[in-house]
């Protein structure tokens, strides 16, 4: 069942995020755009007390619950979340992805980490006077796509009961944001045991300023310039034992390890692609508008065969925009439920990607050549979309886990 009624509540919220997403990243959009290595301040001093206020409440509820979080009903906070993405988007992605909160860190803690850990590492995130932001780290030089691969190693130190982490990851959203800029977290993933494979992979809460991490300058990007994305080095970095998250046995079977990795995506993937239809929407909203001021106006009601080449082109960017929202929102709709979103979220993720990527394409081809200069906005949206096809899996990686849930192939069978 979906229900596609959006609760009151929600929807004031949502007019107030519009109010953000319009007055305050859009017109900023472009000096981002151009400015690579600065931070949004006007955006994230504007929504970090919203943002510590929400997370408060929410501590304030886990805190009650105590050891028995599980909630009877729906869990509208994902909804919730996916409409708010969407709409910052919307306004300005790069700004977006420089949001304080505990963004990929905390989905890593709600999947893996214990009902203790939860309290202990996300409380930063409702009491902190400045802003605090979360991170999450698996890619590596050598392990992408097929993160299973990584050589970032856990060893523990009996005599400190520490664990020392040794390697690199890179490409790590708010990197610096969490681990050098405020005090915050990221969450690495690492092996205790490099011939186990999958198994040996757990995640470890590194906080902000601990000794042995270097955080290296951001990459010079084609898209989401706003967005800080650096290489983060390990060197002999010493993490307390309770720091790894799930059990504190790493034998034990209820470190969800790897598992725990795949979980994440579970909630991030329909994020991502919330975060791309924002995208879809800004492009296709701009196109509209600038068609419509040299009188180009989409006639719904003329037969199909009496449709200009360019209608056709915008109701098929909007076919692809609806059929990609609609799969996000049931991928959302099971997480709301608590029901396993395994491949919806992977659809929903690929099908976002491709659509956005075509979609913001189309719009910079429809627009002419003020679409392809930086005069207008269509080619800096073109260049943010395409990210939505490459982080929290590839496209083919997300089409590669639809196939085998599908055609009920293991992943040795199809890789
Ligand atoms: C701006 C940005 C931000 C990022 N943020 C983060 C972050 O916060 N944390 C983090 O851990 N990572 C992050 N990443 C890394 C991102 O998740 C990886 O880039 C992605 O997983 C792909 O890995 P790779 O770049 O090594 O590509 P590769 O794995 O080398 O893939 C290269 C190409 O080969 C294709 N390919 C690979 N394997 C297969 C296969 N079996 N079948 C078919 N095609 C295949 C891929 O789809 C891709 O097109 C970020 C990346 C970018 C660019």
């Amino acid at each position: 069942m979906i229900d596609f009624e959006i609760p009151e509540k929600l929807l004031n919220e949502l007019k107030m995020t519009e109010m953000v997403a319009s007055q305050v990243m859009r017109p900023r959009a472009r000096y981002y755009d151009e400015h690579e290595h600065e931070r949004p301040k006007e955006f994230i001093n504007m929504i970090w007390p919203v943002i510590r206020e929400q997370n408060k409440a929410q501590m304030e509820r886990r805190r009650a619950n105590g050891s028995a979080p599980r909630r009877e009903g729906p869990n509208t906070a994902m909804l919730r979340m996916v409409l708010l993405i969407e709409m910052l988007s919307w306004g300005d992605t790069g700004q977006y992805l420089c949001m304080p909160g505990s963004g990929l860190g905390g989905f890593a803690v709600e999947a893996a980490g214990t009902e203790e850990q939860k309290l202990k590492f996300l409380a930063r995130f409702a009491e902190e006077e400045k802003p605090v932001w979360g991170s999450m780290a698996i890619t590596e030089p050598d392990a992408g796509s097929d993160n299973s691969s990584m050589r970032t190693t856990a060893v523990l130190d009996p005599d400190s009961n520490e664990w020392i982490l040794n390697g690199e990851k890179i490409f790590i959203t708010s990197g610096s944001l969490s681990l050098c800029e405020s005090n915050g977290f990221c969450v690495v993933w690492a092996t205790v045991d490099p011939k186990a494979g999958r198994a040996g992979i757990k995640s470890f809460v590194v906080d902000a300023h601990t000794p042995g991490v270097t955080v290296s300058p951001g990459l010079d990007k084609f898209g989401i310039r706003a967005s800080d994305t650096v290489v983060i080095s390990f060197q002999d970095a010493r993490v307390p034992f309770d720091h790894m998250l799930g059990s504190v046995e790493p034998k034990a079977k209820s470190s969800k390890g790897f598992r725990g990795a795949m979980q994440t995506f579970d909630a991030s993937r329909p994020a991502v692609a919330a975060s791309a239809m924002g995208i879809a929407r800004a492009a296709l909203e701009y196109t509209k508008e600038k068609l419509a001021e040299a009188g180009v106006v989409v006639d719904y009601e003329k037969p199909r065969h009496l449709l200009t080449a360019v209608e056709r082109d915008l109701i098929e960017m909007e076919a692809q925009y609806k059929s990609a929202w609609l799969l996000t929102l049931k991928a959302t709709e099971a997480l709301v439920y608590g029901r396993g979103n395994r491949l919806e979220a992977s659809m929903c993720k690929a099908h976002a990607g491709t659509a956005v990527t075509r979609i913001t394409q189309k719009a910079v081809e429809l627009l002419g050549p003020l679409g392809y200069s930086r005069e207008w906005l269509a080619e800096k949206l073109m260049r943010d979309a395409k990210i939505n096809d490459i982080y929290e899996g590839t496209r083919q990686i997300n089409l590669l886990i639809v196939a085998r849930a599908i055609l009920g192939y293991t992943r040795r069978e199809l890789k």
